[in-house]
Protein backbone atom coordinates (compact mmCIF):
# COMPACT_ATOMS: atom_id res chain seq x y z
CA UNK A 1 0.00 0.00 0.00
CA UNK A 2 0.91 3.43 -1.03
CA UNK A 3 1.62 5.91 2.06
CA UNK A 4 1.07 9.42 1.54
CA UNK A 5 2.96 11.92 3.42
CA UNK A 6 0.92 14.57 5.71
CA UNK A 7 -0.29 17.12 3.41
CA UNK A 8 2.02 19.45 6.27
CA UNK A 9 5.10 17.90 5.85
CA UNK A 10 4.63 18.45 1.97
CA UNK A 11 4.78 22.25 1.78
CA UNK A 12 6.82 22.96 5.16
CA UNK A 13 9.42 25.38 4.66
CA UNK A 14 12.56 23.88 5.13
CA UNK A 15 14.85 24.97 8.28
CA UNK A 16 16.08 27.62 9.34
CA UNK A 17 19.83 27.85 8.97
CA UNK A 18 22.71 29.44 11.50
CA UNK A 19 25.54 30.12 9.55
CA UNK A 20 28.95 32.09 11.44
CA UNK A 21 31.82 33.31 9.65
CA UNK A 22 35.08 34.35 11.32
CA UNK A 23 37.37 36.32 8.85
CA UNK A 24 40.99 37.21 9.65
CA UNK A 25 43.87 37.07 8.37
CA UNK A 26 45.29 33.34 9.96
CA UNK A 27 48.76 33.57 9.60
CA UNK A 28 48.86 31.36 10.86
CA UNK A 29 45.93 29.86 12.15
CA UNK A 30 45.97 28.96 15.56
CA UNK A 31 44.26 27.65 18.23
CA UNK A 32 42.85 30.82 19.87
CA UNK A 33 40.32 30.72 16.33
CA UNK A 34 39.68 27.20 16.55
CA UNK A 35 39.05 26.58 20.01
CA UNK A 36 36.24 30.08 19.81
CA UNK A 37 35.05 28.83 16.30
CA UNK A 38 34.15 25.84 17.56
CA UNK A 39 32.90 26.47 21.30
CA UNK A 40 30.74 28.99 19.45
CA UNK A 41 29.63 26.74 17.08
CA UNK A 42 28.05 24.04 18.88
CA UNK A 43 26.67 27.13 22.09
CA UNK A 44 24.99 28.37 19.23
CA UNK A 45 23.72 25.16 17.38
CA UNK A 46 24.98 26.59 14.28
CA UNK A 47 25.08 24.27 10.92
CA UNK A 48 28.13 25.48 9.77
CA UNK A 49 31.26 27.91 10.80
CA UNK A 50 32.89 29.08 8.13
CA UNK A 51 36.94 30.43 8.28
CA UNK A 52 37.04 33.09 6.08
CA UNK A 53 40.95 34.20 4.96
CA UNK A 54 41.34 37.83 4.33
CA UNK A 55 43.05 38.86 1.25
CA UNK A 56 45.98 41.15 2.61
CA UNK A 57 47.22 44.48 1.05
CA UNK A 58 50.11 43.38 -1.24
CA UNK A 59 52.90 45.23 0.61
CA UNK A 60 51.97 43.18 4.19
CA UNK A 61 52.49 39.86 2.16
CA UNK A 62 56.09 38.18 2.93
CA UNK A 63 57.13 35.98 0.21
CA UNK A 64 57.54 32.86 2.04
CA UNK A 65 53.50 33.06 3.33
CA UNK A 66 51.32 33.84 0.63
CA UNK A 67 47.59 34.09 0.75
CA UNK A 68 47.37 30.54 -0.44
CA UNK A 69 50.01 29.23 2.06
CA UNK A 70 47.73 30.66 4.98
CA UNK A 71 44.41 28.71 3.11
CA UNK A 72 46.28 25.50 3.06
CA UNK A 73 47.14 25.75 7.08
CA UNK A 74 43.18 26.69 7.28
CA UNK A 75 42.05 23.94 5.34
CA UNK A 76 43.75 21.45 7.31
CA UNK A 77 43.18 22.69 10.67
CA UNK A 78 39.24 22.04 9.92
CA UNK A 79 39.92 18.52 8.46
CA UNK A 80 37.79 16.54 10.15
CA UNK A 81 35.71 19.04 12.10
CA UNK A 82 32.06 18.92 10.23
CA UNK A 83 31.30 22.28 11.94
CA UNK A 84 33.88 24.12 11.02
CA UNK A 85 34.45 24.98 6.75
CA UNK A 86 36.15 27.14 4.73
CA UNK A 87 34.97 29.95 2.72
CA UNK A 88 38.11 31.20 0.27
CA UNK A 89 36.11 33.37 -2.20
CA UNK A 90 37.73 36.86 -0.41
CA UNK A 91 41.00 35.40 -1.62
CA UNK A 92 39.72 34.45 -4.96
CA UNK A 93 39.11 38.37 -5.51
CA UNK A 94 42.29 40.33 -7.02
CA UNK A 95 41.49 43.10 -4.98
CA UNK A 96 41.09 42.95 -0.23
CA UNK A 97 36.95 42.40 0.25
CA UNK A 98 35.08 44.52 2.56
CA UNK A 99 33.37 42.81 4.89
CA UNK A 100 30.26 44.31 3.63
CA UNK A 101 30.31 43.41 0.60
CA UNK A 102 31.40 39.90 1.52
CA UNK A 103 28.24 39.77 3.85
CA UNK A 104 26.23 41.15 1.28
CA UNK A 105 27.04 38.19 -1.29
CA UNK A 106 26.29 35.80 1.58
CA UNK A 107 23.02 37.22 2.10
CA UNK A 108 22.25 36.96 -1.84
CA UNK A 109 23.41 32.93 -1.06
CA UNK A 110 20.67 32.59 1.49
CA UNK A 111 17.21 32.50 2.36
CA UNK A 112 15.91 35.62 3.94
CA UNK A 113 15.29 33.57 6.77
CA UNK A 114 18.38 32.04 7.38
CA UNK A 115 20.35 33.54 10.74
CA UNK A 116 23.95 34.69 9.64
CA UNK A 117 26.31 35.43 12.45
CA UNK A 118 29.66 37.30 12.07
CA UNK A 119 32.51 36.67 14.83
CA UNK A 120 34.71 39.28 15.69
CA UNK A 121 37.75 39.23 18.51
CA UNK A 122 37.29 41.81 20.63
CA UNK A 123 39.86 43.84 19.20
CA UNK A 124 38.98 43.43 15.95
CA UNK A 125 35.01 44.97 17.20
CA UNK A 126 36.64 47.70 18.55
CA UNK A 127 38.15 48.61 15.28
CA UNK A 128 34.33 48.76 13.37
CA UNK A 129 33.91 51.94 13.21
CA UNK A 130 36.58 52.07 10.67
CA UNK A 131 35.24 49.70 8.29
CA UNK A 132 33.74 50.39 5.38
CA UNK A 133 30.36 51.03 5.90
CA UNK A 134 30.53 49.74 9.00
CA UNK A 135 26.57 50.90 9.97
CA UNK A 136 25.43 48.84 7.61
CA UNK A 137 26.81 45.67 8.90
CA UNK A 138 24.03 44.55 11.20
CA UNK A 139 21.40 44.44 8.32
CA UNK A 140 22.52 41.47 6.81
CA UNK A 141 23.97 39.65 10.63
CA UNK A 142 24.04 39.29 14.42
CA UNK A 143 27.73 39.90 15.58
CA UNK A 144 29.22 37.63 18.22
CA UNK A 145 32.09 39.47 19.77
CA UNK A 146 34.62 37.16 21.31
CA UNK A 147 36.04 37.95 24.42
CA UNK A 148 39.89 37.97 24.32
CA UNK A 149 41.76 37.51 27.52
CA UNK A 150 44.25 40.39 26.69
CA UNK A 151 40.81 42.75 25.74
CA UNK A 152 40.56 46.37 27.19
CA UNK A 153 37.23 46.34 29.10
CA UNK A 154 36.09 49.73 27.96
CA UNK A 155 34.24 49.83 24.06
CA UNK A 156 35.50 52.91 22.26
CA UNK A 157 33.05 55.79 22.43
CA UNK A 158 31.82 55.50 18.75
CA UNK A 159 30.26 52.01 19.88
CA UNK A 160 28.24 52.82 23.13
CA UNK A 161 24.99 53.98 21.08
CA UNK A 162 25.37 51.05 18.92
CA UNK A 163 26.01 48.50 21.65
CA UNK A 164 23.24 50.19 24.30
CA UNK A 165 20.83 50.05 21.27
CA UNK A 166 21.75 46.26 19.66
CA UNK A 167 23.24 44.00 22.85
CA UNK A 168 21.72 41.78 23.81
CA UNK A 169 23.25 39.55 26.96
CA UNK A 170 22.48 36.03 25.91
CA UNK A 171 23.95 35.41 22.39
CA UNK A 172 20.97 32.13 22.68
CA UNK A 173 18.21 34.65 22.57
CA UNK A 174 19.51 36.70 19.05
CA UNK A 175 16.54 36.71 16.96
CA UNK A 176 15.65 37.10 13.48
CA UNK A 177 18.28 36.68 10.57
CA UNK A 178 20.36 40.13 11.30
CA UNK A 179 20.70 43.06 13.52
CA UNK A 180 21.59 42.21 17.20
CA UNK A 181 25.18 41.90 19.02
CA UNK A 182 25.78 39.41 21.88
CA UNK A 183 28.96 39.00 23.67
CA UNK A 184 30.35 35.56 23.85
CA UNK A 185 32.65 34.17 26.44
CA UNK A 186 34.44 31.08 25.14
CA UNK A 187 38.22 28.95 27.04
CA UNK A 188 40.29 32.45 26.99
CA UNK A 189 43.37 31.57 25.07
CA UNK A 190 45.93 34.31 24.83
CA UNK A 191 47.18 33.29 21.85
CA UNK A 192 48.02 35.33 18.88
CA UNK A 193 49.69 34.92 14.96
CA UNK A 194 51.96 37.74 15.78
CA UNK A 195 52.94 35.78 18.92
CA UNK A 196 53.43 32.28 16.59
CA UNK A 197 55.53 34.42 13.96
CA UNK A 198 58.02 35.16 16.65
CA UNK A 199 58.30 32.01 18.10
CA UNK A 200 59.02 30.39 14.72
CA UNK A 201 61.61 33.73 13.50
CA UNK A 202 63.62 32.85 17.02
CA UNK A 203 63.82 29.15 16.03
CA UNK A 204 61.35 28.22 18.93
CA UNK A 205 58.55 25.33 19.00
CA UNK A 206 54.93 26.34 18.21
CA UNK A 207 53.62 23.14 19.33
CA UNK A 208 50.49 23.10 20.85
CA UNK A 209 49.43 26.30 19.72
CA UNK A 210 48.16 25.42 16.31
CA UNK A 211 46.86 22.27 15.21
CA UNK A 212 49.26 19.26 14.42
CA UNK A 213 48.58 19.31 11.26
CA UNK A 214 48.97 23.41 10.76
CA UNK A 215 52.43 22.41 12.01
CA UNK A 216 53.64 20.06 9.62
CA UNK A 217 52.84 22.14 7.04
CA UNK A 218 55.26 25.37 8.37
CA UNK A 219 57.59 22.71 9.08
CA UNK A 220 57.33 21.61 4.85
CA UNK A 221 57.59 24.46 3.90
CA UNK A 222 59.66 26.69 6.13
CA UNK A 223 57.29 29.52 6.83
CA UNK A 224 58.12 32.22 9.43
CA UNK A 225 61.68 31.71 9.55
CA UNK A 226 62.20 35.22 9.35
CA UNK A 227 61.16 38.26 10.81
CA UNK A 228 58.45 39.81 9.10
P1 LIG B 1 47.78 38.91 14.50
O1 LIG B 1 48.52 38.60 15.78
O2 LIG B 1 48.59 38.68 13.24
O3 LIG B 1 47.12 40.27 14.51
P2 LIG B 1 45.49 37.31 15.34
O4 LIG B 1 46.04 36.20 16.17
O5 LIG B 1 44.80 38.44 16.03
O6 LIG B 1 46.61 37.85 14.33
P3 LIG B 1 43.61 37.27 13.13
O7 LIG B 1 43.71 36.37 11.96
O8 LIG B 1 43.94 38.70 12.93
O9 LIG B 1 44.53 36.63 14.30
O10 LIG B 1 42.22 37.11 13.87
C1 LIG B 1 41.02 36.73 13.25
C2 LIG B 1 39.90 36.91 14.24
O11 LIG B 1 40.09 36.01 15.36
C3 LIG B 1 39.84 38.31 14.85
O12 LIG B 1 38.47 38.67 14.99
C4 LIG B 1 40.53 38.14 16.19
O13 LIG B 1 40.08 39.08 17.14
C5 LIG B 1 40.11 36.72 16.58
N1 LIG B 1 41.10 36.08 17.44
C6 LIG B 1 42.41 35.95 17.21
N2 LIG B 1 43.03 35.31 18.22
C7 LIG B 1 42.08 35.03 19.15
C8 LIG B 1 42.07 34.39 20.45
N3 LIG B 1 43.21 33.93 21.00
N4 LIG B 1 40.90 34.29 21.11
C9 LIG B 1 39.75 34.77 20.55
N5 LIG B 1 39.69 35.39 19.34
C10 LIG B 1 40.82 35.52 18.64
Amino acid sequence: MVEHAPLAAAVSVPPRRRIGVLGGTFDPVHIGHLRSALEVAEVLALDELRLMPNARPPHRDTPQVSALDRLAMVEQAVRGVPLLTVDARELSRDKPSYTIETLELMRAELAAEDQLFLLVGWDAFCGLPSWHRWDELLKHCHILVLQRPDADVEPPDALRNLLAARSVSDPQALVGPAGQIAFVWQTPLAVSATQIRQLLANGKSVRFLVPDAVLAYIEAHGLYRTPN
